[in-house]
């Protein structure tokens, strides 16, 4: 349930607090949030993970249907010669780098997880190519286990101008985080914050006017436009269609483990009637 703080730009308001209501709000349009990297298991999504650094989902939704199916599995992909490797993933960027990071991944995973992607935080991030950030998101996503919130460059963002932190570091503002909200919504909350970052909230043009949190935010731009309940619904609406606009062929996604989650607030709240604002464009993750 959506709680009401009181906000004034120059109060200061409880950080915990206004997280839990701007997830609320969130949750509105994004009631389950998904990852938009295409995958159809753990080790896929492990993969497209390291691919995505500093590029962007859909680039690497474009190359990773053809990568697992010449090497669907990390035994065929450990024993694939590297030039072939840097050949299929050179459009995601840093591409030598990255091709020696998912075949010496591969390798590992045979070598000492008998081929599985290890559901333990440790083990994730022993992985070569595998980040803290990595092994949270593959986690959260594929067993639905909270081991952290996913700290990339949106929300990193988001977190600064909500004001909840001053810090520069992933790592310094995932451990904020994580003491400002609770466990249970960690795996949506990382999903929710980076899909807000990514559609509406930001890096050059935040579509502050257009934003479900502007009440709660001390560094919006513009005065917001109609309720944010019709805010929130327009954002669902444009995340879902961004996820739509994928050129990659559209792939299953697992069912998310049986961890414990929150539940999502009930569609029923008014339909919107504001003006629409332009959406401003996916920026690229850290
Ligand atoms: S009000 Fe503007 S700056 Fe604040 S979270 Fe919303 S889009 Fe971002």
């Amino acid at each position: 349930m959506v709680q009401t703080i009181a906000m004034a730009k120059s109060s200061a308001p409880d950080p915990a607090a206004l997280l839990i209501e701007a997830d609320d709000r969130l949750a509105l349009g994004m009631p389950r949030p998904q990852c938009e990297l295409d995958h159809r298991n753990p080790w896929e999504l492990l993969i497209a993970t390291i691919l995505s650094a500093q590029a962007k989902d859909s680039v690497i939704n474009e190359i990773t249907p053809a990568l697992f199916e010449r090497w669907p599995g990390p035994a065929e992909l450990a024993r694939a010669p590297i030039e072939a490797i840097e050949e299929a993933v050179k459009r995601s960027g840093y591409y030598r780098n990255k091709a020696k990071a998912i075949r010496e991944c591969a390798q590992a995973l045979v070598e000492r997880h008998g081929g599985e992607v290890p559901r333990d935080h440790d083990a994730l991030i022993n992985l070569p190519g595998a980040s803290h950030k990595t092994a949270n998101l593959v986690l959260g996503v594929a067993f639905g286990i909270a081991s952290g919130i996913v700290v990339d460059t949106h929300v990193a963002r988001v977190a600064e101008r909500l004001g909840v932190t001053q810090e520069s570091r992933p790592e310094a503002i995932e451990a904020t985080l994580c003491k400002l909200v609770e466990r249970e919504r960690w795996i949506d909350f990382s999903h929710r914050f980076i899909l807000h970052g990514r559609y509406l909230c930001t890096a050059s043009q935040p579509g502050c006017a257009e934003c479900p949190i502007a009440e709660l935010c001390p560094s919006r731009e513009h005065e917001p436009i109609g309720d944010w309940q019709g805010r929130s619904e327009r954002e669902g609406q444009r995340v879902a269609a961004g996820g739509e606009g994928s050129s990659a062929p559209a792939r299953a996604t697992p069912a998310r483990a049986s961890a414990e989650r929150i539940a999502a607030p009930a569609p029923s709240e008014p339909t919107p009637t504001a003006p629409k604002q332009p959406a401003p464009p996916p920026e690229d993750d850290f």
